[in-house]
């Protein structure tokens, strides 16, 4: 038997108990008379005590050989410590050990196992199974295995079943690239990796299953943004029978659930948004409502004087920064700096500062009076102590550009308090979007969203204007779940592929399987898919998914790890019929 505890476990209680302990070395200190050892595993430290009365010298030389993360077994009494340790859960009591094992040495690990490492990023992805030894990152992973505890045991109360699909499938179109696999089997023939199971749990409720999820590995071959990763999980769910409403509320059931659970915090009912509306007043479709700075478009109290920069402009947009009207000359200049940086891409920036007195200093003094400004504060809510902002151009440039300076003054104002949970439903998405450089359409979430009822005809005349009946949930202004209700009817599909431009053949190629199921009576139905990686880190108050992973890819798409990806030989490739091209 190599332990009858943990290290985590024993208390003052258990004095006088002989107990096994295995775990790893932390750390030997080494007072001549006496050594400790503070022996860690999953649970917790315990302390180990050698010394020159009690431990005989030959076990006592032993104890001075051991290393930094030797991996050791002792046999002892547990004893009342003298100099007790309130931080550590095992603080009041020590080991006195009468036997130890040395179960496998260990070299000197490349940086230090403790909760303050001095291994950088790099080292640390390199040595995962060694950093995942350090509390910060093991409690993560711990973290994230209660999440996805808690979402399936409420999502089968309510009657779902846990489904896999396969992960050798064909192209899903969720708008990414694929990654595929070569067939051997099928020389000259590829698999695709799904880049969601779409196509397979709209299958599942053709077949009658009713109530869908999976805990899913989604693969896309995209070029990585910050927090990004080749493959991520989703919570993915579909139900039959179901109008937009029901799922709404089922999922947000879940969220509840999972926010009270985790978190231990209710929220009311989450407030609902159109996608324009989210445009109009955050820009962007995934607003933090933690906090407000909403939009105020000013075009018709500012585009009436000699400005011309106004004048000319499609949209003039302010916000509210609050007690911003003490930033200095030096942090408004650090702002329009941040602005102007080609990240953002801002040309520049008026500002109001809102003093005290009531009056107004702005950066447009010479073409507004005192009471145009009044008004700009009335209509951006701005209080005596603020700084009104405002950006003026295109419209959806300048909503961006707010919409980054909305975050940026939040996050240095301290706003984006990691520990309030401010939940949304944006609704009503465009159907479809327009790839401004060749004017062709995408569906903005995929070719199977439906329109809304009605809609269907607008695509020949005014295909902007389509709304979908497509759903988001944000959540601290992340986006943490998206879906839609389906098309299930063979001919709106059709005509859905015919406007995403796929002549009929392609469409029957890709997805003639689905259209076949469509006409054996496929039931009305829609789902979501829920992030789990960022839902996870958002619920543990952080803003970075790649700790939640346990062994999570680099910013090159590369596991450092294991060093893949990897050429492989020759004789894989002639087995597969692969030649790489000659450079
Ligand atoms: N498959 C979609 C996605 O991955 C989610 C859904 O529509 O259910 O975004």
């Amino acid at each position: 038997m190599y332990r009858t505890h943990t290290c985590g476990e024993l208390r003052g209680k258990d004095v006088k108990t002989d107990v096994v302990l295995s775990g790893w070395v932390q750390k030997v200190r080494d007072k001549g008379f006496v050594v400790w050892v503070d022996l860690r595993d999953r649970y917790g430290i315990t302390q180990l005590v050698f010394d020159e009365e009690r431990t005989p010298a030959k076990l006592l030389a032993e104890a001075r050989k051991l290393g930094r993360e030797f991996v050791i077994q002792v046999k002892g009494e547990v004893i009342e410590r003298t100099s007790k340790n309130p931080q550590l859960g095992t603080g009041d009591i020590e080991i006195l050990v009468k036997e130890l094992s040395v179960l496998n040495p260990a070299l000197l690990p490349p940086f230090t196992i403790e909760d303050e490492t001095d291994g950088g990023t790099d080292l640390r992805m390199k040595y995962r199974y060694l950093d995942i030894r350090r509390n910060p990152v093991k409690d993560k992973l711990i973290f994230r295995s209660k999440v996805t505890m808690e979402v399936r045991k409420y999502l089968s109360e309510h009657g779902f079943i846990e489904v896999e699909t396969p992960y050798l499938i064909k192209s899903t179109p969720e708008g990414a690239r694929d990654f595929v696999v070569p067939s051997r089997m099928n020389q000259g023939e590829f698999y695709a990796l799904p880049q969601s199971p779409q196509t397979f749990k709209q299958l599942l409720m053709v077949g009658g299953l009713d109530k869908y999820f999976q805990i899913v590995k989604c693969f896309r071959d995209e070029d990585l943004r910050a927090d990004r990763q080749p493959e991520f999980t989703q919570i993915d769910c579909e139900m039959a029978f179901v109008e937009q409403e029901d799922i709404l509320n089922a999922f947000e059931g879940l969220t509840r659930h999972l926010l009270k659970e985790i978190r231990g915090v209710e929220v009311d009912t989450f407030p609902r948004m159109t996608y324009d509306e989210a445009m109009k007043t955050y820009g962007n479709d995934k607003p933090d409502i933690r906090f407000d700075m909403r939009f105020a478009e000013l075009n018709t109290l500012a585009q009436h004087r000699e400005f011309n920069v106004f004048n000319s402009a499609e949209l003039v947009v302010g916000i509210a920064v609050p007690g911003g009207a003490s930033f200095t000359r030096k942090e408004i200049d650090g702002i329009i700096d941040w602005l102007k940086r080609p990240q953002v891409g801002a040309k520049g920036m008026v500002y109001v500062k809102c003093n005290e007195d009531g009056s107004f200093k702005s950066s447009v003094d010479k073409f507004y009076e005192q009471s145009d400004l009044q008004k700009w504060a009335e209509a951006t809510g701005a209080k005596a102590g603020d700084l009104i902002c405002v950006l003026s151009g295109d419209i959806d440039t300048t909503r961006t550009q707010l919409s980054a300076l909305r975050m940026e003054m939040a996050e240095r104002l301290g706003l984006r308090n990691p520990s309030e949970f401010a939940p949304l439903w944006v609704i009503d998405f465009p159907l479809l979007e327009k790839d401004e450089e060749t004017g062709d359409y995408h569906a903005m979430h995929h070719p199977f969203t439906s329109p809304k009822p009605g809609q269907l005809e607008l695509l020949d005349t005014d295909p902007d204007a389509v709304r979908a009946n497509a759903y988001d949930l944000v959540l601290n202004g992340n986006e943490i779940g998206g879906g839609s209700i389906r098309i299930h009817d063979k001919k709106v599909q059709s005509i859905m592929f015919r406007h995403l431009g796929f002549s009929e053949e392609e469409a029957k190629a890709q997805f003639g399987f689905l259209m076949e199921a469509f006409q054996y009576g496929a039931p009305p139905h829609g789902g979501i898919a829920f992030g789990l990686d960022r839902l996870v880190a958002i619920l543990g108050g952080q803003e970075t998914i790649r700790d939640f992973i346990a062994f999570p890819k680099n910013n090159s798409g590369r596991d450092v790890m294991i060093d893949a990806p990897a050429p492989i030989d020759n004789a894989q490739l002639i087995e597969l019929n692969l030649r790489l091209r000659e450079e």
